[in-house]
């Protein structure tokens, strides 16, 4: 748990300027407003009432990735996607943008400082956006059931036909230029007979040898849907690396959309839901195979500051969480792996590197990967731009984000773009796709490459 509340953590700020160098919206516009200092310096006058609520001070919290490189780099550990967390939810609550004025927030014991809200510029949010907003996070993400009903008709609307339809009669140019880009690189959804529960355990392979550990499998939201091949390959890995797998039947989304967004009850609601179903499942670690949703469960403690019994229940949830990089390169013991002899360069996530803490144990496994190159990424401290979705919401400042990572892997060469969280593998192919790369680079998950290598490897020693 983080020892300081984002009120106390902003004060501490020297202004020394070593957060400077890592963050990508200071790197991009140049302008001391849109880094890391400059955030700090805004949300502290905000919010000891020196300044009123208005849109420039929205526009700068919006433009924050939340990617948290300016934490791993700042002396004095200023929580700053904390502290612009805090910020938004105060502007949310002066502009109706959000739907709990009254509620406390997450991060502190009390709401001591009162900001202006009589008087501000700020663009209402529209009253349908709201709701189909609330309706998208509250009623689909928040629901598998749901979210699976929603899979089912994304996998009717690739595989009847509809899609070649769509495109052919240029329907698709009704939307955003960013959904557009985001309906060409969405994997193709498996159908809903390969879309079943997981199995509840699944035993290591190779049962001769002594067990590696028992774990649990976080199989997140859309994750368990979008990217249904990586979580069964997930399994399937843990598996092969001397791991006994449960994985809980009633576990929910990790809530970290609904952090970032501000809805503070549903978020809590869905940590206690996954303490709980954790608790039951009596292991010795969590696995999560999404950097987003593991820094959100790392995370947890931070909401049950004020309250003592489950502050206990979420330390002892959160002291378990592991990425399943980490995991197997720590603990486990993987087979052979082959390649095709490929060139293959890896894309960190900002949260399995910043929160996570996370840094060479993706790029560690698949340099073990015979018969194949590993290249470092130049520049990869920087974020993709994804973040979430912070690429619908800022499409101009994440495209200039992606543009210039883009330059950075074609310095590589590399045939294959390893990542190792979900919203970086769709930015990832997007810049690939921007590119007219598509025949030239494969994105893959790091489980997904890790997987095939094995199995490469198996089928040429048969
Ligand atoms: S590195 Fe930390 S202390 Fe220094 S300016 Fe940045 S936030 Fe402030
Ligand atoms: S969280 Fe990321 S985008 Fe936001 S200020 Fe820090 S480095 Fe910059």
């Amino acid at each position: 748990m983080k020892v300081l509340t984002p009120e106390q953590s902003m004060m501490t700020c020297v202004r020394c300027g070593a957060c400077r160098g890592v963050c990508p919206t200071l790197n991009i516009t140049g302008r001391e407003a849109d880094g890391p200092r400059g955030r700090v310096a805004m949300a502290r006058s905000l919010l000891t009432g020196e300044i009123s609520v208005n849109q420039e001070i929205k526009d700068q919290m919006d433009r924050c990735l939340l990617c948290s490189a300016c934490v791993d780099a700042c002396p004095m550990d200023v929580q700053i996607p904390d502290i612009v967390m805090l910020a938004k939810e105060r502007i949310a609550a002066a502009t109706e943008t959000v739907e709990q004025p009254k509620e406390k927030p997450i991060n502190n014991k009390e709401n001591t400082i009162k900001i202006d809200t009589t008087q501000n510029d700020i663009k209402k949010t529209p009253a349908p956006t709201r709701s189909a907003k609330d309706f998208l996070f509250d009623k689909v993400l928040a629901d598998q059931k749901n979210l699976n009903r929603v899979g089912n008709l994304l996998w009717m609307y690739q595989k009847s036909g509809l899609q070649k339809v769509t495109r052919g009669l240029g329907i698709m140019k009704l939307f955003p230029e960013q959904m557009r880009q985001m309906e060409r690189i969405l994997p193709e959804v498996l159908p809903p007979s390969k879309r079943k529960a997981h199995a509840a355990y699944t035993s290591r392979e190779n049962t001769n040898k002594e067990s590696k550990g028992r774990v649990a499998f976080f199989q997140g939201c859309i994750m368990d849907v979008v990217f249904r091949e990586t979580n069964d390959n997930s399994i399937k890995l843990l598996s092969k690396a001397g791991f006994d797998v449960v994985t809980p039947q009633d576990q929910k989304c990790c809530g970290a959309l609904h952090h970032h967004s501000g809805k503070k009850d549903k978020t809590i609601e869905l940590a206690k839901a996954n303490i709980e179903a954790f608790e039951k499942a009596d292991v010795d670690y969590i696995i999560t195979n999404a950097g987003g949703c593991g820094a959100a469960l790392v995370d947890y403690t931070d909401f049950f500051r004020d309250d003592p019994v489950w502050l206990e229940r979420a330390k002892a949830f959160s002291s378990k969480i592991r990425d399943i990089s980490e995991i197997i390169y720590e603990k486990g013991e993987l087979p052979e792996a082959s390649g095709r002899g490929e060139r293959v360069t890896y894309q960190p996530s900002c949260h399995l590197q910043y929160v996570m803490k996370v840094k060479d144990a993706p790029a560690k496994l698949v340099k073990a990967v015979t018969n194949s190159e590993y290249v470092d990424l130049p520049d990869k401290k920087y974020c993709c731009g994804s973040a979430g979705i912070y690429n619908m919401l800022q499409p101009e400042l994440a495209n200039e984000i992606l543009d210039k990572k883009m330059e950075k892997v074609k310095q590589t060469e590399s045939a294959v773009l390893i990542t190792a969280n979900p919203g970086c593998y769709l930015q990832m192919k997007l810049g690939v796709y921007k590119e007219g790369m598509e025949n030239v680079i494969d994105t893959k998950h790091v489980v997904d490459y890790l997987v095939e290598s094995i199995e490469r490897a198996e089928n040429q020693t048969n």
